[in-house]
């Protein structure tokens, strides 16, 4: 294998030791030119949030033509010594000694100029929002959560599953699905004036998936603990800091876990993934600390180390109604609960992390268990202060004649789920699972305000550009 020139700034920096000769590549955030002859070039390769301070020395064999081409944004490759910083901003700086300039960026046109630029502007230039800072931050500590998720379960003895992307089931309840078709939207084929879906690619109506979670059941009856980690996608016309018409999501499902592990399960997993980021992505979360969110750190920790509240849904109910705080949406019992009322349990009543269990069943999917009350199901949501909703959850019907006569409850052909059923009638297994929305999980640990920007490409109403 031939080998690669470049040391990722990151290592130079976290060694912190001289050496005669190494080559770095990157993109010139600033450069700076002092009157000693010489200039600062902050150049960054995303390894990390920090940039190599590089000093240029104008008797450089071409400088004069190679300082017309380096300015902010633009791409180079510069070898030279590395020494040992006075400065207390970095353990090292580098005194160049070659420079080669792969791209150049006219500073005319190049829009991420040193100024501050607001994460709305930033979103219409996606594919340059990357070389900001707090794109940069996001991203790393998003790789690194989806790493920690792995190692999570698999540490765990879980088995990775992909359910599919195009599906024919919709997740009762979970959400509305973008159609999948290939047939000419001008001139459908029809039967009785109804589209012929028979005539389409599936030879039956398709959409894209809104939750793994009745595959993830089937392979549980069989592996005992799965999980998925994917896209997910709802048609949703939310226009809310929460919402993405794409996002990933990550679905455990466990054959002899009733709801009380499964919400053991979601706690460890939330305080696992927060423990990773703070040890692993010390700099980019400080980073989110002095400029997003001053309490960051604090919040994290505090998540991390203290145990979650865990009521029913209809003592909280009672909290909220005996509470004095307006809101905008009256609390009923049978009723959702809205974000405003998850936050105020989460952020003002216990100052933690809440999980709520036991929902009235006739606002929860055929698929959760029947309690005895024969009013509520065995539904959890764990909540988080600042966010609300990251987790739903429930422990899963397994008793073939209570599913059956929830189908009919709900007005649900059986037969649609008639596979769904079997795994009920042949070696059936009291299980349970939950979903995480891996984005509010990003927004939580980086304290970054809306969901549009803690994925590379985010896809909401009327935007699905680059
Ligand atoms: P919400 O009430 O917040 O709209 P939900 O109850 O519809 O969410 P679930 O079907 O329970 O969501 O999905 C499981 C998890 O997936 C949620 O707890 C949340 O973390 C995440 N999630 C759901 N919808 C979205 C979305 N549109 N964008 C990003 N994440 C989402
Ligand atoms: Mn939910």
């Amino acid at each position: 294998m031939s080998e690669l020139r470049r040391t990722p700034i990151k290592q130079l920096l976290s060694e912190g030791r001289a050496h005669p000769s190494v080559t770095v590549q990157g993109w010139v955030r600033t450069r700076r030119d002092s009157k000693g002859g010489f200039s600062f070039i902050e150049l960054n390769d995303g390894s990390c949030l920090k940039n190599l301070q590089i000093i240029a020395d104008h008797t450089l064999a071409s400088w004069q033509e190679l300082q017309a081409k380096i300015h902010t944004g633009a791409c180079l490759e510069i070898s030279g010594e590395l020494i040992e910083s006075e400065g207390k901003k970095q353990s090292v700086e580098m005194r160049a000694g070659e420079l080669k300039v792969f791209g150049e960026a006219d500073p005319e046109h190049y829009p991420l100029q040193k100024k501050f630029h607001s994460l709305e502007y930033l979103r219409e230039i996606a594919h340059l929002r990357p070389r900001t800072n707090t794109i940069g931050a996001v991203m790393r500590v998003r790789s690194r959560l989806a790493y920690a998720v792995h190692q999570f379960f698999v540490d765990r003895g879980f088995i990775y599953l992909h359910t599919p992307i195009i599906t024919s089931s919709d997740c009762e309840g979970a959400g509305e699905m973008f159609q999948v078709t290939t047939l000419d939207l001008d001139k459908p084929p029809r039967v009785d004036g109804a589209v012929d879906f028979k005539e389409d690619f599936f030879g039956e109506k398709t959409g894209l998936t809104v939750s793994g979670q009745l595959e993830g059941e089937i392979y549980a009856m069989a592996l005992s603990l799965v999980y998925t980690f994917g896209p997910t996608f709802r048609a949703e016309n939310s226009h809310t800091s929460r919402h993405l018409s794409e996002f990933w999501m990550i679905e455990p499902e466990m054959a002899f876990y009733d709801l009380e592990n499964d919400m053991d399960l979601a706690e460890e997993f939330i305080k696992y993934l927060l423990g990773e980021v703070l040890e692993h992505c010390h700099d980019d979360l400080e980073f989110f600390n002095q400029r997003v969110d001053k309490n960051l750190l604090t919040t994290l920790a505090h998540v991390k180390d203290t145990p979650f509240e865990h009521i029913d849904y209809t003592k909280a109910v009672e909290l909220l109604r005996k509470s004095n705080q307006k809101f905008e949406y009256a609390v009923e019992w049978g009723g959702h609960l809205q974000s405003e009322h998850e936050r105020y349990l989460a952020e003002t009543v216990f100052k933690k992390p809440v999980i709520i269990y036991d929902y009235p069943e006739k606002i929860k999917p055929f698929y959760m268990k029947m309690n005895q009350d024969g009013k509520t199901v065995r539904a959890m949501d764990v909540l988080l202060p600042r966010l609300g909703e990251i987790i739903g959850g429930s422990q899963r019907e397994d008793d073939y004649e209570v599913l059956k006569s929830r189908f009919d409850a709900k007005g649900i052909d059986p037969k649609e789920y008639w596979w769904y059923l079997d795994l009920r009638r042949f070696g059936s297994a009291p299980h349970s699972g939950f979903g995480l929305g891996f984005e509010r999980m990003v927004q939580f640990a980086t304290g970054v305000e809306n969901i549009r920007d803690v994925i590379p490409f985010p896809r909401f109403p009327k935007h699905a550009k680059f």
